[in-house]
């Protein structure tokens, strides 16, 4: 199985890739996770898109395309593949379809999850991670149990990305009505879209999600 997430930047995409990974054993791909990660090691990609992904552009296509081929090379064949956060634009969307096939994949769903845009500023302002594990939080939707202990590692130590500041979230979502939405027709023709109301609750969200893939 090989599903794509799509939705604009706070949509829930990683959250809903956690809750697949777990629940079914898939991988989650997400390029922004992968790309973060080079910034950090400060790899010859990773120096190139920093300054990028600070202003809330999209870095370029042969980058994350290259990302996901490597990606995709390392896992066994019977592995499932989220796609979340890729493609992004046209020209990765054509890359994929490449890939896949070289990897002797298809592409089985797109789930689009729709947001009400005007509470994604608030949804993404208030998201927070575990520092150790990559636990997903949210100041009002979803905080830890016990307040300032991960929930799933016990750490007390917490980041917010540098990215998920208001005026680069306007960036973004620009990014994504100019550039990625445009991608949604070509899936639709293909009849892989399903819509999933991204505003119900992570739980509910979750429900529609396996409901698709069963
Ligand atoms: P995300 O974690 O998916 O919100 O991605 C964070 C940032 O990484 C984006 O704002 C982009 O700058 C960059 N990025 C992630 N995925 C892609 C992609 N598929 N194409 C271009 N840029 C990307």
């Amino acid at each position: 199985m090989n599903i794509i997430l799509l939705g604009p930047p706070g949509a829930g995409k990683g959250t809903q890739s956690a809750g697949l990974v777990e629940r079914h054993g898939m991988r989650q791909l997400s390029t922004g996770d992968m790309l973060r990660a080079a910034v950090k090691a400060e790899t010859p990609v990773g120096l190139e898109a920093k300054a990028v992904m600070d202003r809330g552009e999209l870095v370029s296509d042969a980058i994350v395309s290259a990302l996901i081929d490597d990606n995709l090379a390392a896992m066994d064949a019977q592995t499932g593949a989220i796609f979340d956060g890729y493609p992004r634009t046209a020209a990765q969307a054509d890359d994929l379809d490449r890939i896949l096939a070289r990897h002797g994949r298809s592409l089985d769903h797109v789930i689009e999850l729709e947001v009400d845009v005007d509470a994604l500023v608030e949804r993404i302002t208030g998201r927070f991670s575990c520092a150790n594990c990559g636990a997903l939080y949210h100041d009002t939707a979803n905080p830890p149990a016990k307040p300032g202990v991960c929930d799933t590692c016990g750490s007390t130590e917490f980041k917010r990305r540098p990215d998920d500041n208001e005026e680069t979230v306007r960036t973004r979502m620009e990014e994504y009505r100019a550039k990625t939405a445009p991608i949604l027709p070509g899936y639709e023709a293909r009849g892989i879209v399903t819509r999933v109301d991204g505003m119900a609750s992570i739980d509910d969200v979750a429900g529609a999600i396996d409901a698709i893939l069963a």
